[in-house]
Order: C-alpha cells, then sequence, then structure tokens
C-alpha cells in the first residue's frame, strides 16, 4: 500500500461544534460527506479521543462550519491541535448560534449547517455520525473553501494523529532527507534554519541542533523532542 496515494483522495476542512450543558465544543475535521439528498443526511467521523466527540454523543446535535482559504494559522492552532478539554477553544472568537443552538464561528468563513444525530457506528477509532441537516445557510460565498490539499501544500501542515487521514511516517519509504529543515511531528510545522522563528526571537541561520531546549513548535506549542528532520 502505498500511502502517499491516499493524499489525492480530496476533501474540504471544517469546524465541527457542539453544545452541551451550557459548553460549547469543537475540533476542525476533514471526514464530512453528503450521503443523501432526501432526506438530507450527512456522514461525520470523529476520533474517539477528541474530548468533542464524547460530548456529541450526549447532546446528539452537531454545528458544522465550511473554513475558507483566509483562515488565520491561530484558528488552526486552536481548534486543529489543542484539546477542549484543557482550554475553552471559542474564548476570543465572536460566536453565533444557529437554531439548533450550535455555536458558530464567521469570519473568514464559508458556510454554516447544523444537524441532529440519527445513529452512531462504531469504527475502531473514530465514531461515524449519520446526521440529519436541519439548517444551514452561505457566510460568504466569495471566500473559497479551504481544502485538504491547499492546507498540506500551502499551509505546508499535516494531519494530527486523531484524524482519519492521518498516517505514520514509519509506514511510508521516506526519500533522501533534506538537510536541516526539521518538522515537528504532531503538527507538521517545518522548522527552516534560514528563516529562524520570528516568534520565539530565533535568529534567522539557527540550525536546529543550536535551538534551546526550552524553544517549543511555535504552532503546537510541543517540545523539539518531537520534530524530525525532514
Ligand atoms: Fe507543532
Amino acid at each position: 500500500m502505498n500511502f502517499e496515494a491516499l493524499n489525492k483522495i480530496s476533501y474540504g476542512l471544517y469546524l465541527i461544534t457542539t453544545h452541551y450543558e451550557g459548553e460549547n465544543y469543537g475540533f476542525i475535521g476533514n471526514a464530512i460527506m453528503q450521503v443523501t439528498s432526501d432526506p438530507l443526511q450527512i456522514i461525520i467521523a470523529s476520533n474517539k479521543e477528541n474530548y468533542s466527540t464524547e460530548k456529541i454523543t450526549r447532546s446528539q446535535k452537531v454545528g458544522i462550519v465550511v473554513i475558507g482559504e483566509h483562515v488565520k494559522r491561530e484558528f488552526i492552532a486552536q481548534f486543529g491541535y489543542k484539546s477542549s478539554k484543557n482550554i475553552n477553544k471559542f474564548e476570543g472568537y465572536t460566536i453565533q448560534y444557529s437554531p439548533l443552538k450550535m455555536p458558530i464561528i464567521t469570519e473568514n468563513m464559508c458556510a454554516w449547517y447544523d444537524a441532529e444525530v440519527i445513529t452512531e457506528f462504531d469504527a475502531g477509532t473514530h465514531i461515524l455520525y449519520l446526521c440529519k441537516l436541519q439548517n444551514g445557510d452561505f457566510i460568504d460565498q466569495n471566500e473559497p473553501p479551504l481544502t485538504y490539499d491547499y492546507y498540506r501544500n500551502v499551509f505546508k501542515l499535516k494531519s494530527p494523529k486523531t484524524a482519519p487521514t492521518y498516517f505514520d511516517p514509519k509506514l511510508k519509504n521516506l526519500s533522501a532527507p533534506k538537510n536541516e529543515v526539521y518538522v515537528c511531528g504532531v503538527c507538521g510545522y517545518e522548522y527552516h534554519p534560514s528563516l529562524g522563528d520570528q516568534d520565539h526571537q530565533i535568529a534567522p541561520g539557527t540550525p536546529f541542533e543550536d535551538l534551546p531546549d526550552h524553544w517549543k513548535c511555535p504552532l503546537c506549542d510541543k517540545e523539539k523532542s518531537v520534530f524530525h528532520k525532514k
């Protein structure tokens, strides 16, 4: 199996939310598809390790926001690589509520929907939710939807471990390593010595090996030890 070939399957990127007992939960997912139009149904795959998964199972409702290309990296970092268990991911964002009371963020987004869960399937690492769409509309018709391909190629990011599209780099035949560029094993951030890291006052020209031990990934905040050579 050539796992790289799976990258040719197209996906969008979505903010998947729910609201349960007064709290908002959300994460970024790529595994959403419309499966029927009458009734209007979709399937969402959500990792059992996502804190939000348990909350969707309890609330039986989901909000979906189609993320736009102009979304900020901080949004991806906040909703894609952190857990609702530890922080309120929605802090600092303007929240609107759908008719099913699902939290919706509109900045740099294309469209929103809300849905009720009809049934769940256990797919091992993930739960598949079959949902009936109830409401939805455009947010900005001119904002292009962010595709997974764009996310990989322009944002230079990769799937977190909990994504259905994640694959273990050990499974892939790595080509000859390119020297010096180091990649975060958690979020895919690339450290380029020629650029340094302005956020952490690391001067351009600093080799990865010379970064201080307390240096952390500027995107997901993980230690130096999770990086590997590209
Ligand atoms: Fe990272």
